[in-house]
């Protein structure tokens, strides 16, 4: 059994804290969120009074935060009192650079480091059944997986510290794009009298096919088990999505990566956000395109 830290125990972090309790594991836990720490702490978690009490005596110590500017902090604030053979892993989504820069703060001390973003949502939180797409040394690696593999089904390497972040954010630039460009697709088959049942039935089957079409469907019907069918409850919210659009965008501009669809995909969720629909799912985007299309008929 190890102990493990875990910092940040929101929607994500609490079912994932709970899975390694679960799993046999000594979970301390802390949230700056008095509600968050009572949920976990009746799955099993053991609460400590603040961040460094969940931290001291860790093998391994765990993050699942907001953004960059908490995981920098947190990590500024505890990585001091950590034990030198402490492992720190960080499993939020935030910028490359200030992944960079986390590992960076912690290598100085002499403490090794993952940043370990993850897919599958709060669903695969609850299941352990996420992907971690990790970064960092191969030393490391071999340390965390075996903890990463009790919250998920899937942990692949991505290379050097930074990398789990990039593999993340370009995966999402994908999933925002395609999902715009299969709502684009609705609408205009909708306009020229094709059903979603034939769209679904030809393109599933053809080369447009993909993830945003097969398995999330933005229209009712095709896949019953997509947020469509649920009045676009999400799944995975559309402020999220422009969340990692912008990490996206920030990351090709640091490296004048020209990504003028995954741009473009930031603006439209841009939009749909301050049109107040930041919590449906990001699938409901489908409804933007078609409100716009009515305007213009
Ligand atoms: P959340 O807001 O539910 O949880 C974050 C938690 O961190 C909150 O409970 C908050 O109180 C806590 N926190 C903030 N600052 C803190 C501090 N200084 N010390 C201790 N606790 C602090 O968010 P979430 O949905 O759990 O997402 C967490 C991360 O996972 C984000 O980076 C998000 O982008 C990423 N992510 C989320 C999903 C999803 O579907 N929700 C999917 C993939 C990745």
């Amino acid at each position: 059994m190890s102990i493990i830290g875990f910092i940040g125990l929101g929607n994500m972090g609490g079912p994932m804290a709970a899975n390694l309790v679960k799993a046999g594991e000594r979970v301390l836990g802390f949230d700056v969120v008095p509600a968050s720490r009572d949920a976990a702490a009746r799955d099993g978690v053991q609460i400590a009074g603040n961040a460094k009490g969940a931290i001291e005596n860790a093998d391994i110590v765990i993050t699942m935060l907001p953004a960059g500017e908490h995981v920098l902090s947190v990590w500024n604030d505890v990585v001091p009192h950590a034990g030198q053979g402490t492992l720190f892993i960080d499993c939020s989504t935030i910028d490359v650079e200030s992944a960079r820069k986390a590992h960076k703060l912690a290598a100085e001390r002499g403490i090794a480091t993952l940043d370990a973003p993850v897919s599958g949502g709060v669903g695969g939180a609850k299941a352990a059944t996420l992907t971690f797409m990790v970064g960092g040394s191969e030393h490391a690696f071999a340390r965390g997986k075996p903890v990463l593999e009790r919250m998920g089904k899937r942990v692949v390497h991505c290379g050097e510290a930074g990398n789990g972040q990039v593999a993340k954010i370009c995966n999402n630039m994908i999933l925002g794009v395609s999902m715009i460009a299969v709502g684009e697709a609705f609408v205009l088959g909708e306009k020229l009298g094709l059903s979603h049942q034939a769209m679904f039935d030809v393109v599933s089957a053809s080369s447009g096919q993909c993830w945003s079409l097969t398995s999330y469907c933005p229209v009712p019907g095709p896949v019953p088990a997509s947020p469509a069918n649920n009045g676009y409850k999400p799944g995975f919210a559309a402020a999220l999505m422009l969340k990692d659009l912008k990490l996206a965008k920030a990351a090709a501009d640091s490296v004048k990566a020209k990504t003028a669809l995954g741009t473009q995909a930031a603006e439209i969720y841009d939009h749909f956000a301050q049109q107040g629909h930041s919590g449906d799912d990001f699938s409901a985007i489908i409804n933007l395109v078609r409100e716009q299309s009515k305007a213009r008929s």
